[in-house]
């Protein structure tokens, strides 16, 4: 199922890089380490955990680091001036190096009781052991506890094993893992689409059966993982994986007609996406939830247009009735809604190269934006050809041969 080109490009990446030597140092900030330092330091054990560990083992660039330690929140609170302990459930230390922010959490346990928070996760919040901490992740790949002094790894269910064999594999009875926390059934995608593994059909049924579930949690802890999954530079690998397992349909009603204007248009805005994130530049959800939704808006629009004079009031109304469907199946966060109806609103005016409006639309805090959206729109046909050329060249213009354009 998944591309035979990225799984044949990560073997080889895998067996190009893999070495003997366990993790390259110099792929871990320099600020996780002087961290670790001081833990170690003060008596206390201290790990780099999660993705890090498992990116950089199969030479991918670690995202960000996680750090458990056995040491209490107040305790790491007290180490270090520039941190903050955040949770109520369960707390956790932020640290601060300018704009780098690196979490440290105290190793949990399994509580002895099963109980389940109002947030539909489970409650976890004792203090254990690092193989009790170890128990309590989700995959064998993410649970690799690196000691950057002794240059080891501790690996307790056969994860670097499985990361050889690209194999995604959760740790302990999966059907009870998932049970417990459905977000699992995301993560578990998301993994498969960035590491390019395959999830064998055992967990797959596992992963279909639970599903259902994920209607009990909350929305923007699911909002956070479906965020990830388009917004770390897989997305157009994850695409085909998110509607292999139905997902798309059951977070974007606008895909459940799946017209293949739609599928094509919201293809090419993740393959954009995933081409910015490999350039480091940023990325704004709100564009991509606009990229998802926008054919929704275009084909009733069209449909209003047909019974009104103002081809405004029927932007505006489709945007509306758009928001509204959305807004009973899945929710969209104010800030991002905010975005997406700017970048919506503005596309009609790239049509009017009236000399004044040209350069109103140009100062517009959010043109960017909606430049980068019409050209993805022109890529479909959706914009005349000459607006487009006429814009390209506006935009890649300096300011005075700008204004010599428009004088002409
Ligand atoms: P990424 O590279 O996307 O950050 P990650 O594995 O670091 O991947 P995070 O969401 O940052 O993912 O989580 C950090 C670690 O916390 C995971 O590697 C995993 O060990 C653990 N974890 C996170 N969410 C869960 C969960 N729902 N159930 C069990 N363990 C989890
Ligand atoms: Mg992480």
């Amino acid at each position: 199922m998944m591309s035979k080109n990225i799984i044949k490009s990560i073997k080889d990446t895998y067996n190009q890089f893999f070495s003997k030597e366990p993790i390259n140092q110099e792929l871990i900030s320099k600020n996780v380490l002087a961290i670790i330092n001081t833990l170690q330091a003060n008596n206390f054990e201290a790990y780099i955990v999660g993705g890090a560990i498992r990116d950089i083992l199969i030479s991918l660039t670690p995202k960000d680091f996680d750090i458990a330690t056995n040491a209490k929140p107040e305790e790491i609170r007290h180490l270090f001036k520039n941190s903050r302990i955040i949770g109520r459930r369960f707390r956790l230390v932020h640290i601060f190096f300018g704009r780098e922010l690196i979490e440290v959490s105290t190793f949990r346990a399994k509580p002895e009781k099963v109980e389940r928070l109002k947030n539909g996760i489970l409650k976890d919040n004792e203090y254990g052991t690092k193989e009790e901490d170890a128990v309590r992740r989700d995959f064998t790949c993410n649970a690799l506890y690196f000691d950057p002094k002794r240059n080891k790894i501790f690996d307790f269910f056969n994860g670097i094993e499985d990361l050889k064999n690209r194999h995604l594999n959760m740790i302990g009875n999966a059907k009870i893992r998932l049970a417990e926390d459905p977000v699992r059934a995301i993560r578990a995608i998301r993994f498969s689409a960035k590491l390019g593994f395959e999830i064998d059909n055992k967990l797959k049924q596992q992963i279909i059966q639970v599903l259902p579930e994920l209607k009990k949690i909350p929305y923007s802890r699911l909002f956070d993982e479906i965020l990830k999954i388009f917004l770390t530079g897989y997305a157009e690998n994850s695409f085909k994986l998110v509607n292999d397992f139905n997902l798309a349909k059951i977070f974007f009603p606008s895909l459940q007609s799946g017209s293949k204007e739609t599928i094509s248009f919201i293809k090419r805005g993740l393959k954009k996406t995933d081409e910015r994130i490999f350039l480091g530049k940023p990325i704004n959800p709100g564009y991509l939830i606009a990229v998802f939704l926008w054919k929704d808006v275009k084909i009733l629009q069209d449909n209003l247009a047909k019974k009104t004079k103002y081809p405004l009031t029927a932007l505006n109304d489709a945007i509306e009735i758009t928001l509204n469907k959305q807004n009973k199946i899945f929710p969209i966060q104010k800030r991002f809604i905010t975005t997406m109806t700017e970048i919506w609103q503005l596309q009609p005016r790239f049509e009017n190269l009236n000399k004044k409006r040209v350069f109103r639309l140009f100062a517009h805090p959010r043109f960017r934006a909606a430049y980068d959206f019409m050209l993805l729109r022109g890529e479909e046909n959706e914009v005349n050809e000459q607006i487009i050329s006429w814009w390209i060249n506006f935009v890649e213009s300096t300011d005075e041969e700008r204004k010599a354009l428009i004088t002409n």
